[in-house]
């Protein structure tokens, strides 16, 4: 089971999307962690991803700062994606899109990492 296992959640819950955050973080810390461990090491920068504000500023920050993350992850891993940031999770339908976007992302990334469990 990964690391990442809530990785989908209703529109609007705070409690799951505080835990989709953490878990998320997890798997990004994973993600760093396998990197260096390559030979050569690969050195991901490796931010604070569970801090979250309902705003929209701070939204926008963290969503410019975490698709940073997975450009530098797609580059490692040739896995492709989508712009993660171009989203505004406050409206719902772009919500879920946005959820199985990154979703689906995470999950090829695990593939690409070896990550089987
Ligand atoms: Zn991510």
């Amino acid at each position: 089971m990964p690391i990442f296992f809530h990785d989908q959640l209703l529109f609007g819950d705070e409690v799951a999307w505080a835990q989709y955050l953490q878990e998320h973080f997890y798997e990004h810390d994973q993600f760093v962690n396998i990197a260096a461990a390559q030979m050569p090491p690969i050195i991901l920068p490796a931010y604070d991803l569970t801090s979250w504000r309902n705003t929209t500023d701070f939204a926008r920050n963290w969503l410019l700062t975490h698709e940073s993350v997975h450009q530098q992850l797609r580059q490692v891993s040739g896995v492709a994606g989508v712009n993660l940031a171009d989203v505004d999770l406050g409206k719902e339908s772009e919500f879920y899109i946005w959820i199985d976007a990154h979703r689906t992302e995470h999950a090829r990334l695990r593939s690409a990492f070896g990550i089987t469990t």
